[in-house]
């Protein structure tokens, strides 16, 4: 077999556990949607999930994710930006996203706010289509105690509202719910239980921004029992990731 076909296969197998993993969870609860997150791989590895049947990937380098987005331009995949995000790169991430899970402080609406307003503008003048609202994801962080570092991770649950208001605000993005990943050192469950009563706090203001980005290989069934509608799944679907650096 040629390495294509060999990891053609490896990438199926890997697709299909998760696949059951993923049916298993959702016992009889709505299904969530598989966002299959690529970072460290190449885009080879993107092209052949897509092969697979896949229409959601994730990234979280905005450097890394613009490139293999070209690569597979024409594709009709979904981007989904999970990683931190700098303002600066507002402008190039909204060209290929459709989605991004990290919105953590108020600078950064703003700035995917124009900068959605001024991809629109280019490709009016260029005399493409415009770009759908983008789906914007609050993450919060979800440890609890006294020695966190703000900024990384997301904005505390007490910002929730106040970033929520700022999202709905502008035409150029849509509020799509909430995201987090599991603190280290407490039992995901517990956690994804926060979030969910979060989730409940931002629907009662804002009834269609349902969605609950959490559960990544190694929690998706705790996510999948406290009312995750995305799970962002790397490592069970390609593998071990690439030595780095
Ligand atoms: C890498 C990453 C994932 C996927 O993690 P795995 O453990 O490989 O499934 C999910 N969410 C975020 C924010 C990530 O950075």
């Amino acid at each position: 077999m040629s390495t294509t076909t060999d990891r053609t296969a490896d990438l199926q197998a890997r697709l299909e556990r998760v696949r059951h993993r993923m049916a298993a969870a959702a016992e009889g609860r709505g299904e969530a949607e598989l966002i299959v997150v690529t970072k460290y791989f190449p885009a080879s590895d993107v092209a052949l999930l897509a092969g697979l049947g896949v229409r959601n990937v994730g990234e979280n380098k905005a450097q890394e994710a613009e490139a293999k987005a070209a690569a597979l331009a024409g594709s009709d995949l979904r981007w989904h930006f999970i990683g931190q995000l700098q303002t600066n790169k507002a402008k190039s991430v909204v060209r290929y996203a459709s989605a991004v899970h990290s919105v953590d402080r108020l600078g950064l609406v703003a700035a995917l706010g124009k900068a959605v307003a001024a991809e629109n503008r280019r490709r009016t003048e260029a005399g493409d289509a415009q770009r759908g609202p983008l789906d914007c994801f609050l993450q919060l962080d979800l440890r609890r105690g006294e020695d966190l570092d703000p900024g990384r991770g997301g904005a505390r649950p007490a910002e929730m509202l106040e970033l929520a208001d700022a999202v709905a605000a502008d035409p150029g993005l849509s509020l799509s719910g909430l995201m987090a990943v599991a603190p280290l050192g407490e039992d995901p469950a517990a956690a994804f239980a926060r979030l969910q009563d979060l989730s409940a706090e931002l629907t009662s203001r804002y009834p269609r921004a349902a969605g609950i980005s959490a559960g990544m290989s190694r929690d998706l069934e705790a996510a999948m029992a406290h009312g995750a509608t995305h799970l962002r799944i790397g490592s069970d679907v390609l593998g071990p990731r690439p030595a780095v650096g």
